[in-house]
């Protein structure tokens, strides 16, 4: 990426810290436009922001971002050398009694937040895209125009979309509670490994 690509993400970053066009501004502390290398051939999309990517307004920083890091060491992967980002970039949340939890961002807010995630594909331009759970593999199926597909059928092979390849994978904070889940996102990281060391890419 050149260096006015680069400001260029600098200034959709400023953009998303600042936006006002869905109600989760209202509620946030901080935006999480993501975080990583700009030139990244590697873009993990999670999402949304969960309390302390809030706090922080750094994406997958909690107990799941901890395990993210873990998966990406198994392959030799730094988080320095791929870009992350989450399909909404406001923490979606709701009161529950005294508590304020986490829950499943809207189809509004999804809507509202699409220009960002496209620019940041647009800019960054990945070789591959890793969707981390559900909510990101579905919304980024219908953007490349891949046959919808349950994640337990999908996960960890490699659909072709044009340009892009894209590698539906389990949330990591699936694993944190789910041994049997731990074990398979471990292997499909074994999988995306195989496929970044192959120079021809193929579909499975
Ligand atoms: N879960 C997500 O989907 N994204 C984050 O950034 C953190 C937790």
């Amino acid at each position: 990426m050149s260096g006015s690509a680069e400001s260029i993400v600098r200034a959709l970053n400023e953009k998303i810290m600042a936006c006002t066009l869905c109600g989760l501004s209202q509620t946030r502390h901080l935006a999480v436009p993501g975080e990583g290398l700009t030139s990244a051939k590697i873009m993990f999309i999670g999402e949304g922001p969960g309390r302390q990517e809030d706090l922080d307004g750094r994406p997958f920083v909690g107990r799941a971002g901890k395990f993210l890091d873990e998966c990406l060491q198994s392959i030799g992967l730094r988080r320095e050398q791929v870009f992350i980002t989450n399909i909404v970039k406001c923490r979606p949340s709701e009161k529950s009694g005294n508590w304020v939890k986490d829950r499943k961002p809207v189809a509004d807010e999804i809507a509202a937040c699409a220009p960002y995630l496209d620019s940041q594909i647009e800019l960054i331009e990945p070789e591959i895209i890793c969707t981390l759970g559900d909510t990101a593999r579905s919304e980024i199926f219908k953007r490349f125009g891949i046959e919808e597909d349950t994640i337990g059928h999908v996960h960890g092979r490699l659909f072709l979309a044009g340009r892009v390849k894209v590698m539906p994978l389990y949330h990591p904070a699936a694993a944190l509670y789910d041994n049997t889940l731990h074990q398979i996102i471990m292997i499909d990281f074994q999988s995306l490994s195989r496929v970044l060391s192959q120079s021809n890419l193929t579909s499975f």
